[in-house]
């Protein structure tokens, strides 16, 4: 059972965040208004001070690929001119396939790519085997209730072979790579967990449950 303070949650937009929304919804409608107050939502509540909001672009395309977004300030988009900074959120099947969901993959997605260009805009090494990756996962994840070990990433050598792994008992190298999306199958959204800081003192959240398979869900882009 999850227990959570009912607080007022209601954002009160400045002109900029209000012209943010604005521009979001009128390139993508009602979902652009939703990538739009997830980003303000994270910035104010999870994000470092300072941390500039990037435009979050939705695309129709990669329906069979892997990657849910990209961060566009990684070097993956440096060919295309004037269209490299920001995130780019692919409407992937797999944000649609859990019913009724939809809204709660796109927060989480559009968290993991605002944590990629956080760390960017600060200088950080922003790539998932990174220890600044797992600090923040960790930070973050402690901040929104969730009870989970986030360790760096590291190599790990098995006979004559070497692969990237983390420690016995923390959040698997496939998951971090994919947080938070793992760490919040059980319990209370993640939009629900930003929101609740306000009043934590009346936060009282479940145990997550990180053992057993883990659903087939794509990976999030760098
Ligand atoms: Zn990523």
């Amino acid at each position: 059972m999850s227990k959570l303070a009912l607080c007022d949650t209601a954002m009160n937009y400045s002109p900029s965040d209000r012209a943010y929304i604005d521009a979001h919804r009128y390139m993508f409608g009602e979902l652009g208004e939703r990538v739009a107050t997830a980003a303000i939502l994270f910035r104010d509540r999870l994000l470092r001070p300072g941390f500039v909001l990037p435009l979050v672009r939705l695309a129709p395309v990669a329906p069979y690929g892997s990657c849910m977004a990209l961060s566009g300030n990684s070097s993956a988009l440096d060919h295309a001119q004037g269209l490299a900074q920001g995130i780019w959120l692919y409407l992937h099947e797999g944000m649609f396939s859990r019913h009724g969901a939809l809204h709660d993959r796109v927060d989480e997605v559009v968290l993991h790519e605002l944590l990629h260009n956080e760390l960017m805009q600060f200088g950080e090494d922003a790539k998932h085997k990174g220890e600044p990756w797992a600090r923040r996962c960790r930070e973050l994840s402690s901040r929104l209730g969730l009870q989970v070990r986030i360790e760096r990433p590291r190599s790990i050598r098995n006979g004559k072979t070497v692969s990237t792994g983390t420690p016995a008992g923390c959040l698997s190298y496939t998951d971090l790579a994919r947080w938070p999306q793992p760490v919040l199958k059980n319990g209370p959204s993640l939009r629900t967990r930003a929101e609740a800081p306000l009043c934590s003192a009346t936060v009282n959240y479940t145990a997550v449950h990180l053992e057993g398979p883990l659903s087939a869900t794509p990976v999030a882009g760098r």
